[in-house]
């Protein structure tokens, strides 16, 4: 398993759980050291007590040296990250290829190299390509295993998918992989087994698809709250019909996260390349960039038109709840806003801290939600973590100044805000 991140890590240890023999590779000396030692480099729920088990068990290592980890492997994952390069919104693939071309300097017997990253049509085959020119002698495949796990259910995820998207192109790699995904084969998991276009088409198609949901239940969250609708109860009513599904239908601050931004304007640069363009999905990357930004003025609204010298006591910092993941999170852009509004803010996140002290400086840091509403004037609801979620709404208007709570999340109903003494304001709820 080549990139030992959220997708390479949990991967990797779940297939020792299947029985495999794993080494999980990584060029981060400083991750390899934390793995070897027992740690976990990030926070996924039951990631850990997995790995022990199968440590133990003598299944799974770990290691920064390339070569020696693949020796002898049938199958190589590549599972390494593809950020949106800087400037055209075009995936970065210079880690893919990077990991590509190391491999095929190893290459001993017949081996399967199968890419978990997210990658654009036509990466797979550039793949190949660039393994052949530098190992014209080689014996291998390729093949596209797009990964759908969510992180914070990374582990659930990766064990009971609703799928699995194979994408090969000979019958000897399509068989290893039939091998190495036999436990959730037997447990009847759907397999979609098709090209290497389709395979890649599709997780981005998926991704673009969530992102639209998202951003069309906070649009009509929007046009709720003018018209005096509740979304919570729109948002019930549609999800019932079975052709459009209750998931992914959660109104708040605009998606986040390391793959939905990314993957969006990946698509929408690939349709365009391909003189095909996508429109509805290069709507949903800005409006949905414009969503984070105007929710630092529905705060500022909120407040009464002003956050200067106001004291604002964030809770959650993260994209979403059970994981310390930062990236693309909307408290990113809404934290910044809300500070050049002169206000002064207060930050607390279950397991976010590490990350965000990095990325929103390392001042006002708390690790109780009481303590954040210490002497606030406001109370802003990020993040839906289980520790928010049943706050004594009394007790933390108590301990604060001012009484304004603006629930990004809709964890909190109205009418018990109110009774706490609380001037409340949600999303899509007039
Ligand atoms: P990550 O940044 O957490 O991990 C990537 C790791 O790869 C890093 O630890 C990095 O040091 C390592 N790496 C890079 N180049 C390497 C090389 N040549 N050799 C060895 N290690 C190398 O990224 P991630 O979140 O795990 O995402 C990985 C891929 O999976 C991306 O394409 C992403 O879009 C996709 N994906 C992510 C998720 C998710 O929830 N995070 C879900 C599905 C798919």
């Amino acid at each position: 398993m080549i990139g030992s991140g959220y997708v390479g890590l949990v991967s990797g240890v779940c297939f020792s759980d299947f029985g495999h023999e794993v080494v999980c590779i990584d060029k981060d000396p400083q991750k390899i050291a934390l793995l070897n030692s027992g740690e976990t480099p990030i926070y996924e729920p039951g990631l850990r007590t997995m790995m022990a088990r199968n440590t133990e068990a003598g299944r799974l290592s770990f290691t920064t040296d390339l070569a020696e980890g693949i020796k002898g492997a049938d199958a190589v994952f590549i599972a390494v990250g593809t950020p949106a390069r800087r400037g055209d919104g075009h995936a970065d693939l210079s880690f893919v290829y990077q990991a590509a071309e190391e491999i095929a300097a190893e290459i001993d017997d017949y081996m399967v190299v199968i890419t978990k990253s997210t990658v654009p049509v036509g990466t797979n085959r550039e793949v190949e390509q660039r393994i052949r020119a530098v190992r014209p002698d080689a014996d291998f495949d390729v093949a596209s295993n797009p990964e759908f796990l969510r992180e914070g259910a990374a582990i659930e995820d990766f064990m009971h998918p609703d799928r699995i998207v194979v994408g090969v192109e000979s019958e000897r790699a399509r068989t290893l992989l039939g091998e190495i995904y036999r436990p959730l084969f037997l447990r009847e998991t759907p397999i979609v087994t098709t090209g290497l276009e389709s395979a890649e088409m599709i997780k981005y198609a998926a991704n673009a698809f969530l992102a639209t949901k998202i951003t069309f239940i906070n649009e009509v969250a929007d046009l709720c709250e003018k018209v005096g609708a509740d979304v919570q109860s729109v948002a019930k009513g549609i999800g019932l019909d079975g052709r459009i599904g209750p998931k992914f239908l959660h109104p708040g601050p605009g998606y986040g996260g390391s793959c939905l931004p990314k993957d969006t304007q990946a698509l929408v640069q690939t349709a365009l390349t391909h003189g095909s363009p996508v429109r509805v999905v290069g709507t949903v990357v800005e409006v949905n960039a414009a969503r984070k930004r105007a929710m630092a003025d529905k705060v500022v609204a909120a407040a009464g038109g002003s956050v200067a010298g106001k004291r604002i006591a964030v809770l959650g910092v993260t994209f979403k709840p059970n994981t310390d993941d930062m990236r693309e999170a909307s408290s990113l852009v809404i934290v910044p806003a809300l500070r050049a509004a002169d206000a002064s803010i207060v930050l607390c996140d279950p397991q976010g801290r590490k990350e965000g002290e990095a990325l929103l400086g390392p001042a006002g840091w708390v690790s109780d939600p009481y303590e954040a509403a210490a002497e606030a004037d406001i109370l802003l609801l990020l993040t839906e973590w289980n520790e928010f979620r049943a706050l004594d709404l009394s007790r933390v208007r108590a301990a604060m100044k001012g009484n304004v709570m603006v629930d990004l999340r809709n964890v909190y109903l109205p009418a018990e805000a109110r009774v706490a003494g609380f001037s409340y304001v949600s999303v899509g709820r007039s």
